[in-house]
């Protein structure tokens, strides 16, 4: 069976689905690996560094001919393919199902990356939590590189430097991760979730958690996601957070509900309300954004205040980001692999088993997914 690398076609996609280290992983399982010639080069993966981990290196059509392909993003890929073919990779079926209705149609089986279940045992394929942590840290340092003040408190003989100021919006995956970096550069960290059980994790990581008189009991669903709230929710919400905003010198907003556009959390009046040089970095950009002012992939300076929205954090850390959706991705298909009579591993899509079944779109010509057929109506 082949397994096929095509080189990402979206522009400013710069991770690869698999790096050399997980091509050795595969071919060590039996499976044959086809890359696309410079699929890896924007991650700083060379074709020789392929060829030495046992793939082989091939023309684009080459590639999109193999068994299974794996992709950072999935959709692209499966244009012009045939039925029997498996696409694995993000595919953002709760965003625009649509779109999995039309690969559905062409025979193709599809696999969604951010649909792997939150369980323990598909930990090491869950890529929405390692994009998550990558993109916590470079959304700091995007921050620490534009705001005119030093993230530390330092005491010279040149006076002392009061500590940056930072509030992050929403403390999962990204948001953690964003506070223990502007913690490690030195930053005074405070942060907010609408799910009150992420209290005792900020805290763990030495910032104060700000207190809204807004938790709401149905603040998450059963699978740890945050659920949405209605627009008084929203509204409060905003007005609470006003003075908190204020007073930092740099807000990071990671807040996404699965599925559904990001939540408008700061409003225009609360960045006029910022001092000038404080920057917003808002994590939520490819999902609309949390922040009113947020053009996806622009700088704004807004009455003295910037406001940064990058649409994919991770592919500006290209290298590790790579390397984590590698390991993702190699588990979650060793996982699918099955042997047939003479031992050739095999693709077994057996819907009884969990993983496979929420992450599964499309199979036979149709969508299979519970969420997305509901989606389509
Ligand atoms: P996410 O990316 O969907 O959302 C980011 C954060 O925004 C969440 O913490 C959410 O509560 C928050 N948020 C949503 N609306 C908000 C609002 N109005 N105001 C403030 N914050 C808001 O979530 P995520 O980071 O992918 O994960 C959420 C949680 O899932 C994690 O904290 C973790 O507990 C859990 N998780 C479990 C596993 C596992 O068990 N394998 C893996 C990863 C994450």
């Amino acid at each position: 069976m082949r397994v096929g690398i095509p080189k990402e076609s979206i522009p400013g996609e710069t991770r690869v689905a698999l790096i050399p280290a997980g091509a050795a992983t595969l071919t060590k399982a039996g499976l044959q690996v086809a890359v696309e010639s410079g699929a890896g080069l924007a991650a700083g993966f060379t074709d020789a560094a392929y060829t030495a981990q046992g793939a082989s290196v091939v023309s684009r059509a080459d590639a999109l001919g193999a068994d299974i392909l794996l992709q950072v993003r999935a959709i692209p890929a499966a244009n012009g393919l045939h039925p029997g073919q498996t696409v694995i990779g993000f595919a953002d079926p709760l965003g625009a199902p649509q779109e999995i209705r039309s690969v559905a149609g062409t025979g193709v089986s599809m696999l969604s990356m951010e649909l792997m279940p939150r369980i323990t045992r598909a930990q090491s394929m869950d890529a929405l939590s390692s994009m998550a942590t990558i993109a916590g840290y470079k959304g700091v340092l995007l921050a620490a590189n534009q705001l005119p003040r030093m993230f530390p408190m330092l005491m010279t003989a040149a006076g002392t430097v009061a500590p940056a100021r930072v509030f992050v919006v929403g403390a999962g995956v990204a948001g953690l991760q964003a506070i223990s970096s502007a913690r490690r550069l030195g930053a005074k960290v405070e942060a907010y979730d609408v799910r009150p059980v992420v209290k005792e994790q900020v805290q763990s990581l030495g910032a104060r958690f700000v207190e809204l008189a807004l938790e709401s009991t149905d603040a998450e669903d059963k699978g740890g996601y945050a659920k949405a709230q209605d627009e008084s929710f929203y509204r409060r919400q905003r007005e609470m957070m006003l003075k908190v905003v204020a007073g930092n010198d740099v807000v990071i907003t990671t807040a996404l509900i699965p599925g559904k556009r990001a939540p408008i959390l700061i409003t225009t009046e609360m960045v006029e309300a910022m001092q000038p040089g404080s920057v917003v970095v808002d994590l939520a950009a490819e999902r609309g954004g949390n922040c009113e002012l947020t053009r996806p992939d622009e700088v704004v300076h807004h009455k003295g205040v910037t406001i940064i929205g990058p649409s994919n954090p991770p592919a500006l850390v290209p290298y590790h980001a790579s390397q984590m959706y590698s390991k993702n991705i190699t588990t979650f298909l060793l996982h699918l692999l099955g042997k047939d009579g003479a031992k050739q591993p095999t693709l077994v899509l057996n819907q009884e088993d969990e993983i496979t079944r929420e992450t599964l779109l499309t199979r036979d010509g149709a969508v299979v997914h519970a969420r997305v057929k509901e989606l389509l109506g």
